[in-house]
């Protein structure tokens, strides 16, 4: 079930509430980028990385009056790996947004909920913005309603005359820069965060060591995202190591902390990328495989729920409801397929 209109009906004919009493044993472990002050100018529908800090209020609070249990991802770690699997809500962060410090962590508190904030090892100095936040701010900043860009070795002409086409080519650029192989990637996006921009929104800056060693780490726990945030699949062994071990002893050091958990940058991982994480000393790792996760989860390959700010999404991939309707809508799909297959014989 793809549209908001199926989400809407899954929580008013009472399925979402059937789904969260059918698996109140399963951990839902729910993927944040930023959370934005209210006034910020959020371009919807581009890649919904960033929710308003109103909407991540309303968010705990229907997490709250649904019952879930709040728990940090050692405890759930913990349960997973000794057996005794409980389930309940853990809040993950990636990449280390400044406003996760100052809108996400006192809700946390103040609600009780728990968290993982995964940060790249080598972009704390309070000022560093990730490529994606990069280029939309190449395109929020370019007055001259066209933009040229090279990405890879093809030159692409973006149309940026209204807001529609200004999502599409944001939308359009990081899929093309993601689908390229890593060291032309690398070369792209290095090439894109040299294009000049007045001025980096405050939103798009990354937390600085000092802000985020000051974090309780039983509400807000660190975890490693890499060390240059580079998707891990492909990498030779000691870069790999770079981005792994290396990484996790630098924030260590820097932090003053243990650091345990681990989050693959774009969700990315292969077998030789399982083993650097483990091999590194670290007790888990997040995908962004869109699921919810029992007993037998490998603590390696944690799926996630994305928010963004629809919040009869959130209701039902929190609750677990879309995933009931997505096989039906498949088990559907599969009987038309099959009727006119016969139809045609
Ligand atoms: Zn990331």
């Amino acid at each position: 079930m793809a549209t908001g209109l199926g989400y809407r009906l899954l929580e008013k004919l009472g399925i979402n509430a059937l789904a969260r009493v059918v698996n109140r044993g399963r951990y839902v472990v729910i993927m944040y980028h930023g959370v934005c002050d209210d006034d910020f100018d959020l371009l919807v529908g581009y890649d919904e990385r960033h929710i308003r800090v109103s909407v991540f209020r309303q968010q705990l609070e229907h997490l709250k009056r649904c019952g879930y249990r709040f728990l940090s991802l050692n405890d759930m770690v913990s349960e997973i790996t000794n057996g005794t699997p409980r389930g309940g809500v853990v809040l993950t962060f990636d990449d280390g947004f400044r406003n996760i410090v100052k809108n996400a962590y006192p809700l946390l508190s103040t609600y009780g909920a728990k968290g993982v904030f995964y940060l790249i090892a080598d972009r704390l100095n309070g000022d560093e913005v990730v490529w994606t936040d990069y280029v939309e701010t190449i395109v929020r900043s370019n007055t001259s309603k066209s933009l040229e860009l090279m990405i890879g070795s093809v030159k692409y002409q973006y149309d940026l005359s209204s807001r529609h086409n200004v999502e599409q080519a944001m939308r359009d650029i990081k899929r093309r820069v993601r689908v390229l192989p890593q060291k032309e990637m690398v070369e792209t996006i290095n090439r894109l965060m040299s294009i000049p921009v007045d001025i980096v929104p405050i939103e798009f800056k990354l937390t600085s060591v000092e802000e985020a060693s000051a974090l309780d780490p039983e509400v807000l726990d660190i975890g490693c995202h890499t060390r240059s945030h580079l998707n891990l699949p492909g990498l030779d062994a000691e870069r790999l190591r770079a981005e792994t071990e290396h990484a996790r002893v630098e924030l260590e050091k820097s932090m003053g902390r243990c650091i345990r958990h681990f989050c693959y940058p774009a969700g990315a991982y292969d077998d030789a990328a399982v083993e650097a994480v483990r091999d590194a000393g670290f007790v888990s790792a997040v995908t962004t495989e869109v699921n919810l996760c029992d007993g037998s989860v490998d603590v390696f390959k944690i799926p996630r729920v994305y928010a963004n700010e629809d919040m009869y999404w959130f209701k039902a991939v929190t609750s677990g409801s879309y995933f009931w309707a997505s096989r039906v809508k498949q088990f559907v799909r599969g009987l038309l397929r099959a009727d006119a297959n016969g139809g045609n014989a």
